[in-house]
């Protein structure tokens, strides 16, 4: 039996990025801000991918992206999102087609070593070069942290497994209307996801249990 193609994002899924972004953008900036400051539900302020850090730190675009780059270039120090997420991945792996699936701006070799660091097993590595590509990736469901990489899986009518995450609350209220759309609270509940069935159902919820045709035809 075909395995179900499974999704599952890098930057603020499996990797904690955010943090170790923050360290960088204090080094060349001299900004010192807590990851509470920015996306704590007392700010009132969400701010989401790296057009949002720009314009909440007075920074250029590119300025952001470097300090993402930089981030990945001595990956050693980036931490898991979840200490569990080896595990979860390699039971995973019976079942499903594991992908990352990624918009990153880390290089493909500093990312992969990072995943084999960290005993992260995938069957496939595909790096795209913007969050929107991710629907033409061919998944059957993507795992994200992205609330608009989510609203644009909903809206196509395909599955997305949203991982809450400070950055994405604002985004939440309105994708619970998504049929196709999960918002789980952590790495256990998509692990519970995973092994239940209920990721099947939602694929089946979308496209008429034929994502992969949907999506070809975008
Ligand atoms: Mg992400």
């Amino acid at each position: 039996m075909e395995r179900i193609k499974l999704g599952i994002d890098l930057d603020g899924t499996l990797a904690d990025t955010e943090a170790k972004l923050l360290r960088v953008l204090e080094r060349r900036y001299g900004i010192k801000v807590t990851p509470e400051d920015i996306w704590g539900p007392e700010s009132g302020r969400t701010f989401s991918g790296t057009a949002g850090i720009a314009r909440h730190f007075n920074l250029t675009y590119e300025q952001v992206k470097d300090a993402f780059v930089e981030a990945w270039r001595d990956y050693r120090d980036i931490q898991l999102v979840d200490e569990s997420i080896p595990r979860i991945m390699r039971k995973a792996q019976r079942d499903y087609e594991v992908c990352i699936v990624t918009a990153s701006y880390g290089s493909r070799e500093n990312i992969e070593a990072w995943l084999r660091l960290n005993e992260i097993p995938y069957d496939r590595f595909i790096q795209v070069k913007s969050p929107a590509e991710k629907m033409k990736a061919g998944m059957d469901v993507q795992v994200d942290d992205s609330g608009s990489v989510a609203k644009l899986f909903g809206d196509n009518n395909a599955a997305c497994v949203l991982l809450s995450q400070r950055w994405n609350m604002a985004d939440q209220p309105s994708l619970k209307e998504q049929p196709t759309v999960r918002i789980v609270n952590g790495w256990d509940e998509v692990s519970g996801m995973l092994e239940s069935g209920s990721v099947k159902k939602l694929i089946r919820k979308g496209a008429h249990g034929s994502s992969v045709e949907l999506l070809v035809r975008q």
